[in-house]
């Protein structure tokens, strides 16, 4: 029988909306190859974990300590027992987590997955390669698999578990040396980009940050949903913060709607946003590469065409 774990990422005592949906993939995945699942998680999200998970093993560090990438590969690695499959979200923490996991157990890992398949006995991975120019599904041969699911890719949908208590407490001996403070939260009322169903993003043609209020007030129109999101240049200018850059060397978002503004389309840009449902890009060259992703566009001048459909 198949067994999963999920290893969850927690913010304030609470799970986070990416580990919710890797809930719904292990819960899936479980049902369709008829296992089960369970999860681990840091003490303070326990309550909250037992009324999802059908199990869950949690652990408490003793004091306030973030169980960084570090501590929570370290405590995924005592605790794996007979599990086939290794699950947890594809965010920054979730990638650099898995890495070190799959060096402890020696075990192949595919990283920012979109989508898995059952193919008689087999499970394949789907995940986007060469900055999102091909999907592929990847087979991977061992017990453990460990695989990160990229934020967005699943719905999360009501579970029922049981609630637990608290089964490991780690000695502070076998902490790290580095310790993580976490800063999930911007101070925006926004939510965060990589869980925003709506993203408005902006690039150089915005011309400086003095400019960002046309996206802004676009944003407001849309509604609590939507996110404000940048290309590189952006954030290395310091016109937008860096964690609203996207692309191969920022975030990797899904959203149902992705609406690019004064960007040029740069392959290492659309390697980010190529999960989008759908993209609509408005640009004045229509030349602009950007157009050869997006589903929908309007060649003009963002100056008019932002504030007119913000209207
Ligand atoms: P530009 O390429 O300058 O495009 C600006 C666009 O705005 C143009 O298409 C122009 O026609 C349009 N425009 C100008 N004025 C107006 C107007 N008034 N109305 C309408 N349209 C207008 N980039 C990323 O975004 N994310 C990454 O993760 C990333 N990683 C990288 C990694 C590496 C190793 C390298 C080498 C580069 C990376 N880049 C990344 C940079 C990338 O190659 C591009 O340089 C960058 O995406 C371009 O940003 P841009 O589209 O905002 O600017």
């Amino acid at each position: 029988m198949t067994k999963i774990l999920v290893i969850a990422e927690t913010n304030g005592g609470h799970l986070t909306v990416p580990t919710q949906e890797v809930c719904q993939a292990a819960s899936e995945l479980a049902t369709l190859l008829k296992g089960s699942w369970r999860m681990l998680v840091d003490h303070r999200a326990m309550d909250v974990a037992g009324g999802i998970a059908p199990e869950v093993v949690s652990y408490s560090l003793g004091g306030d300590i973030f169980p960084g990438p570090e501590v929570q590969a370290t405590v995924a690695a005592k605790i794996i027992d007979s599990e086939d499959v290794i699950m947890t979200p594809a965010t920054s923490l979730g990638k650099d987590m898995m890495g070190r996991l799959a060096q402890l157990l020696a075990a192949p890992l595919a990283q920012d997955c979109i989508d898995f398949k059952v193919d008689s006995d087999k499970v394949l991975f789907r995940r986007p390669m060469y900055g999102g120019k091909l999907i592929a599904d990847v087979e991977l041969s061992g017990s453990p698999v460990l695989v990160s699911f990229r934020p967005r890719s699943f719905t999360v949908a009501s579970q029922s578990g049981n609630l637990v208590e608290p089964s490991m407490h780690i000695e502070e001996s076998i902490l790290p040396k580095v310790t993580v403070k976490p800063q999930f939260r911007t101070g925006s009322e926004r939510p965060d980009v990589t869980e925003a169903s709506v993203v408005v993003s902006g690039g150089r043609g915005l011309q400086g940050p003095e400019n960002w209020h046309v996206l802004e007030d676009l944003l407001d129109a849309l509604g609590p949903n939507a996110a404000l999101a940048c290309s590189r240049p952006v954030s290395d200018e310091n016109w937008r913060p860096h964690s609203e850059h996207v692309g191969q060397t920022g975030r990797a978002i899904a959203p149902d709607l992705y609406i690019a503004v004064g960007i040029s389309g740069a392959t290492q840009h659309v390697a980010g946003i190529a999960g989008s449902k759908c993209i609509l890009a408005i640009n004045k060259d229509s030349e602009a590469p950007i157009f050869k992703v997006a589903d929908y566009g309007i060649v003009g001048d963002l100056f008019e065409v932002v504030p007119a459909l913000t209207a």
